[in-house]
């Protein structure tokens, strides 16, 4: 491969301008040129007289020139090419906008190919802007046939990578070497590479077309369950602590618990004291629907912990929730002889007890307390642990990928003269992520799953609540608050004020993004601001109390609210997405969400599991300034389906796999759509990498693959 990976200017002559657009688009080489894939193909496959043409159904035509002139349109400073073209069955009429060249290029009597769609010109069937191209003999690439359409960049066009790519892979195709293994390629029944490559610029049919972008995603696949296994054997390797297994321990606890282990907290228990009790060191994500439990997981684990003498520590990604999990270890753990602690940037305790933050910094470092809860603080450079073994991240997905890093790092260095080992790792997660993504984005993690919600929930009702029946639902709101329940209200803005992105408390959609680029402040407005949102509603009801919560708000003013919220002081909250992770609120009964085409289902689904969350009848009722009806139909979905991993599976579907990969797939290389919600292809892939991998880890057998898959270990490694 090795002209295939020169600097492309040292292999074929190209000029500098159009160098430096290959390099806007990532082409330094002829590999990347080759492996440059179109991102769509117009089918003008089909050649046929002019006479038998058809309205608005692409086609190509082969004829030759029977005329061709510029007109200039005065009033719109436009220069039109006409052009008739005439074949055996008749004449047809070809113009072209704004290219006064064309008459250089075609002239009268020229055979040619045309290729368009037929359109009407008024009562004039014409073909506008066809693609065009004289015959000499050679093969066509942009009439005729499946013609590649490009991801383009200003002044580097389709049709001229058309022209770039043929020559290229005429004169080079023969040096493309085989880099799957040639057993692979026949039982999965993939075309070679070299053939791949020529087919997916230009294919000879529709089938061969398929054939390619299998093969290419195939291999795609298999570099990237590659990479994500050896990172998965690299990890393993590491030592642990081993935190002995104390079955009596753990039955007596489980059996002090006010409610029975569904079947799924027990297998997953299980799965993560088997993994800790190793010396390898365990990477494991608990994956669990919102309410499925995953906290007391968590507990089992650092109680395993803590009653082998090591410490555990348990990181949420805000202060309520840190505060949340730490009030429930403690009521959990009552009876037992462990000291828990909390420690956020504002708040210090040792168990239930205020406690001066230098004072439970030294605790911290003697191994004084054996179970830390904590925020961001806890990866300060002041912590210093005695003898960490166990950390669990929850709501992993809202830390940054060096933050998680970070606390396994610092627990690594802390002591000289002992060997190293790191903490056992549990990330928790309640995103669910759709079962085809997760083996590419968790790809180097165990999974343990609580695919079962505990016995008692009762499904929330959910309404897309159209906007002559607000009135109804506040109806409804209140006769709950006077039974005694509370009422969530989310909003996606935090002020009225521009939509800059501080002002929001949640990504925006993918698509409001963009939007935003353009229309910042047209894509924002009407959409319900939460501070105005809670003046409203306080005048709405005067008789309750309404109090208003948001990411902008100091945290001691948040965990004051939230506590009054607990202790049902306050009856209906007002918030921005953050109360989205995590918040258990067991009397909460109503969530409203405004504006909720403006997030993901998962995420409404997310919002939706405030509520529910004990014995009462719950509801949820979602808003929509939108009247778009497939908005509407997708919100409609919440109504029948609970269940996460379907709803996640839907968004993937409807909105693509970004908001899934997002903060995960940084450091993985870009693996392309189609390929990462093909299920089977990528079970296929992840086995072929295991099975390579298990004769020939250093990939010996495999040296193209090896040299691509360093080239990516380098590149995350220098993150
Ligand atoms: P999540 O998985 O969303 O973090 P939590 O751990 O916060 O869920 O649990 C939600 C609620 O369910 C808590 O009040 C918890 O005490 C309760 N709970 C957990 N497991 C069970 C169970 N097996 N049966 C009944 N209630 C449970
Ligand atoms: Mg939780």
């Amino acid at each position: 491969m090795d002209i295939l990976t020169q600097p492309i200017e040292k292999t074929v002559r190209i000029s500098s301008p159009y160098l430096k657009r290959l390099h806007q688009v990532g082409v330094f080489c002829l590999r990347d040129l080759f492996y440059y894939a179109p991102t769509r193909y117009l089918d003008f496959s089909k050649t046929i007289p002019i006479a038998r043409l058809k309205l608005d159904e692409p086609a190509t035509v082969s004829g030759c020139v029977f005329d061709i002139k510029n007109q200039r349109t005065w009033r719109k400073r436009m220069v039109i090419t006409t052009a008739i073209i005439q074949d055996s069955s008749g004449f047809l009429k070809a113009i072209w906008f704004n290219q006064p060249f064309m008459v250089k290029n075609l002239k009268k009597g020229d055979s040619l190919n045309l290729a368009g769609t037929l359109s009407l010109s008024g009562k004039e069937p014409i073909f506008s802007n066809p693609s065009y191209e004289k015959l000499t003999g050679a093969k066509t690439r942009n009439t005729g046939r499946l013609v590649p359409i490009y991801r383009e960049t200003r002044g580097l066009t389709s049709r001229w990578l058309r022209f770039f790519i043929q020559k290229a892979l005429g004169k080079y195709a023969s040096l493309i070497r085989e880099n799957l293994p040639q057993d692979l390629l026949e039982q999965e029944n993939l075309l070679s590479l070299k053939k791949s490559l020529e087919q997916i610029h230009f294919p000879d049919s529709l089938s061969l077309l398929a054939q390619a972008q299998k093969r290419l995603s195939f291999e795609e696949l298999f570099l990237l369950q590659l990479f994500l296994l050896r990172k998965k054997i690299g990890q393993q390797q590491q030592r642990s602590p081993a935190i002995k297994f104390n079955q009596s321990l753990i039955k007596k606890f489980v059996d002090s618990l006010p409610f029975k282990l569904t079947a799924a907290q027990k297998k997953a228990a299980w799965e993560i004291l088997k993994d800790v009790a190793k010396k390898n060191s365990m990477n494991r994500l608990l994956e669990g629907d919102v309410g499925s439990g995953k906290t007391v997981v968590a507990a089992i684990a650092l109680l395993q912990t803590a009653h082998n003498g090591f410490q555990g520590v348990l990181m949420a990604p805000t202060d309520i929730l840190a505060q949340q999990h730490f009030s429930e270890l403690l009521r959990l753990f009552k009876g037992q002889r462990i000291k828990s602690s909390l420690l956020t940037s504002k708040k210090a305790c040792l168990d239930n007890k205020k406690c001066p933050k230098k004072e439970l910094l030294e605790k911290i470092n003697e191994g004084g307390a054996g179970i830390v809860v904590g925020t961001h603080a806890l990866i300060q450079k002041n912590v210093r642990f005695n003898n960490l073994a166990l950390v669990i991240i929850d709501e992993q997905h809202r830390f940054g990928v060096r933050q998680r890093a970070s606390l396994q790092k610092e627990a690594a260095k802390a002591k000289d003269g002992l060997p190293q080992t790191i903490p056992h790792l549990l990330s928790m997660t309640a995103t669910p992520i759709p079962r085809t993504l997760a083996l590419t984005v968790y790809g180097d993690l165990d999974i343990s799953l609580l695919d079962e919600l505990p016995k008692d929930r009762k499904a929330i009702k959910t309404f897309v609540v159209p906007p002559e029946k607000r009135l109804g639902a506040y109806d409804f709101i209140r006769s709950r608050v006077e039974e005694g329940r509370q009422i969530f209200i989310v909003c996606p803005k935090i002020d009225g004020g521009n939509p800059q992105k501080d002002n929001l408390d949640c990504a925006p959609e993918p698509k409001t993004a963009e939007l935003l680029a353009d229309k910042r402040k047209l894509a924002w407005q009407g959409v319900k601001a939460v501070i105005e949102e809670h003046s409203k509603l306080q005048k709405i009801f005067p008789e309750f109390l309404v109090s208003l919560l948001h990411g902008k708000m100091k945290a001691p003013e948040k965990e004051k609210i939230m506590n009054a919220y607990r202790q049902n002081k306050i009856n209906i909250l007002v918030s921005t997405s953050v109360i989205e992770a995590g918040i258990d609120i067991p009397n909460a009964a109503v969530i409203v969400i405004e504006d909720a085409d403006r997030f993901g289902l998962a995420q409404l689904h997310q919002f939706r599991g405030r509520v529910g969350r004990g014995e009462h009848q719950s509801y949820c009722f979602l808003f929509s300034g939108s009247n778009q009806p497939e908005t509407l139909k997708r919100l409609e979905v919440l109504k029948t389906s609970r269940d996460g991993f379907e709803l996640a599976e839907k968004d993937l579907l409807l909105r693509g796999p970004g908001e899934f990969i997002g903060e995960h797939q940084s450091g993985l290389p870009d693996v392309s759509m189609a390929s990462l919600t093909n299920i089977g292809l990528i079970k296929k892939a992840r086995q072929a990498a295991l099975n390579v991998l298990t004769k020939d880890p250093q990939l010996k057998n495999l040296p193209a693959i090896k040299t691509r898959i360093e080239f990516l270990e380098r590149q995350v490694h220098r993150e």
